[in-house]
């Protein structure tokens, strides 16, 4: 049996985390087993899907790894349409499902209750198909359903339970849980890996399996991913978004590790690992069934690593469309929720952005806190940060400022050594350790109080512009 396994998205939103793990897990599981993944929109809401967010799908997959032409698809659910009708006739005339009228105010006057679901009250009143009326399964009197799941084990359902529900509304159309089974029962799937929330659907859809006569797949359903105070990470609440993620400059690699994470840890206590080893080692039957907690601070930690363990070169063209000022992949959604520092290169240069990036690849967590490190070496005068200044611009900087400059105007080389060496010593005569003396120079040339450290910074900027930026800030300071 050829394993074949699908990732089902809905595009009616960005593309969420969540959602890219459980891709990874299908697409490593399929990788393991010589199988095969599908992917498949699930298109048949309308009212909610857009065609960028199909888009948004495909780049996202992409940027995960999942690269089109390596899986069957995109299949769209809404291209099925007509199979999805002739199950939902082929399960009404076996006798599997029945044509319902029944208000939902009559049913909760039956059963005094919202909670409690259908009572059965059209079972068996023989109504035919008609505007209106829904058609509805006829779930077993007893007994129960065991789904085998590859992450809890084999969980049980008592059909009694089980209400008899809607597999086509109204107007005929199919809904969701029919057509997700049809699609998997034509797709061949053979695994079905998906988030934790589907669970309750399950018994449900295993209960369709049989009735269409398909032996069911194996299921996975992975845990769910919340946030920090335990919720379920929502889109209205938490930063789900895959797109904001890499549009604030997450590295691809540093994403798909931490991603595989959540819920499951490969051997010996590593968490850092090579997609390799993560390929080699994962197993869905070790897939911890607790909610996985998505840590955005650990995430940027392992994002930092990341960036350190590139080649120079890599890290250099991964900085490019940050420095540059263009979108990290074109043609995705906008609206991510992030907000990139504008950037407009004056004078942008690479061999000048060279000379500071192994000192800036130390330094940052996300590519975009690139553009804050080294604006200031391709603006014609630096972006000031307001109180930054107002911290290091104190009663004395005048004289500091007047001292320092005159020391760097009379360097015979101007060299991160000497530079520094004339600071110590303008600082030493006002008794300032040389953290204090260069507050004021690094905001007055830089705009920051933070950045590479700074005397290599006024290497690579040169001396007119140094100068030029001081005195600019002394006159400033004296109005
Ligand atoms: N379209 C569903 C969703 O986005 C997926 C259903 C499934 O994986 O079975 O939640």
């Amino acid at each position: 049996m050829t394993v074949r396994v699908r990732f089902a998205p809905s595009p009616t939103g960005m593309f969420h985390v969540g959602g890219a793990r459980s891709a990874l897990q299908n697409w490593i599981f399929a990788k393991q087993h010589g199988g095969v993944f599908v992917l498949r929109v699930e298109d048949t809401d309308a009212a909610r899907n857009r065609p960028e967010w199909i888009d948004g799908i495909l780049t996202a997959l992409d940027w995960i790894g999942i690269r089109r032409g390596s899986y069957e698809g995109p299949y769209f659910q809404s291209a099925n349409a007509g199979e999805h009708r002739a199950a939902a006739e082929r399960l009404h005339q076996g006798g599997r499902a029945y044509y319902c009228d029944c208000a939902r105010a009559d049913v909760q006057a039956r059963t005094g209750s919202e909670h409690r679901g259908y009572d059965g009250f059209c079972r068996d009143r023989g109504l035919q198909a008609c505007a209106g009326r829904a058609l509805r399964f006829r779930t077993p009197d007893t007994g129960s359903t065991t789904v085998v799941d590859l992450v809890r084990g084999e969980p049980t359902f008592d059909n009694q339970l089980i209400e008899d529900f809607v597999i086509a509304r109204g107007d005929g159309s199919p809904v969701f849980l029919l057509a997700n089974v049809v699609d998997d029962i034509s797709q061949g799937i053979t695994h079905v890996i998906r988030a934790e929330e589907h669970l309750p659907n399950t018994p449900k859809q295993q209960l369709l399996w049989d009735a269409l006569g398909v032996k069911p797949p194996i299921w996975a359903h992975v845990p769910v991913v919340v946030n920090e105070k335990r919720q379920k990470l929502s889109k209205r609440r938490d930063k789900v978004a895959l797109e904001a993620y890499r549009d604030e400059g997450y590295l691809s690699a540093a994403m798909c590790n931490y991603l595989m994470l959540l819920g499951w840890a490969p051997s010996n206590d590593r968490e850092i690992v090579p997609w390799s080893v993560i390929e080699q080692e994962f197993r869905l039957d070790a897939v911890n069934p607790s909610p996985a907690f998505f840590d955005e601070k650990k995430l940027r930690a392992f994002n930092g690593e990341y960036i350190r363990a590139l080649p120079i070169e890599d890290f250099i063209a991964a900085c490019q469309p940050w420095l540059t000022g263009t979108p990290p992949t074109p043609g995705a959604p906008s609206g991510t929720g992030v907000t990139v520092p504008p950037w407009r290169p004056v004078d942008y240069d690479p061999a000048t952005f060279a000379a500071v990036a192994p000192l800036a690849q130390t330094r940052i967590a996300v590519l975009s806190e690139i553009v804050a490190n080294v604006d200031f070496l391709f603006l014609d005068m630096p972006a000031i940060d307001g109180a930054a200044w107002t911290k290091a611009m104190k009663k004395g900087s005048t004289e500091l400022l007047e001292a320092t400059i005159a020391a760097f105007d009379a360097l015979p080389e101007w060299s991160a050594d000497a530079l520094k060496a004339a600071l110590e010593q303008v600082g030493t005569a006002r008794g300032l350790k040389l953290g204090k003396a260069q507050a004021p120079v690094r905001v007055a040339v830089t705009g920051r109080s933070v950045g590479l450290p700074l005397f290599e910074s006024l290497e690579v900027l040169g001396a007119d512009r140094t100068l030029r930026r001081l005195r600019a800030a002394r006159t400033e300071i004296t109005g």
